[in-house]
């Protein structure tokens, strides 16, 4: 498959490269590319009242902008914080299945919880959110095992005790997708 990796707003260009380079190891056969030129973040998905962007508002735009990328799925990454209503946060949200997937870099960033910079650590945690988005455009549902990148995260704390791999039955579903 195809993969092209668009930054929604400013994205940094390492961070947009690690997430390349791991995703070329945890989908089999996936050609990834990190475009340079970045969409504006949508304003009609700002809420003022609280001061995040919602998700899906975004996502739908995604949607547009995959008509005009030569990928089989489109992952927007992008800095701002982002919710859907009935949660106070979500760290990204996607199409299942579909073309689009997004995901927030903002509470990824040790800095954001109080912690010392840790650009590893960082890169880790937003592959795990690239790998499980673009799982759910595969049409992977969340897995119960909390080890698997495809387990849901509520919080950071999930995000860093799963690993950026799809267990051995989520495995079977990737490549089953990839076969289609
Ligand atoms: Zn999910
Ligand atoms: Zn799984």
């Amino acid at each position: 498959m195809k993969v092209a990796i668009l930054p929604v707003g400013q994205a940094d260009v390492k961070t947009l490269e690690s997430i390349q380079n791991g995703l070329r190891e945890a989908f089999p056969e996936t050609e990834v590319t990190v475009l340079e030129n970045a969409m504006h973040v949508p304003k009609e998905a700002y809420d003022s009242s609280r001061r995040q962007y919602h998700s899906t508002k975004i996502l739908s735009t995604l949607d547009l902008y995959s008509n005009k990328v030569d990928a089989d799925h489109l992952l927007g990454v992008t800095g701002v914080d982002l919710f859907v209503p009935a949660m106070n946060f979500v760290f990204g949200e996607a199409r299942c299945p579909g073309r689009a997937a997004l995901v927030s870099l903002f509470r990824l960033r040790p800095e954001f919880h109080g912690k010392p910079a840790d650009k590893k650590l960082f890169h880790e945690r937003a592959l795990k959110e690239a790998n499980h988005e673009l799982g759910h455009t595969l049409g992977l549902e969340h897995c119960q095992n909390p080890t698997c990148v495809m387990f849901f995260s509520n919080s950071i704390a999930d995000t860093d005790r799963k690993q950026a791999k799809f267990c051995e039955d989520c495995h079977v579903l990737v490549h089953r997708a990839l076969e289609k």
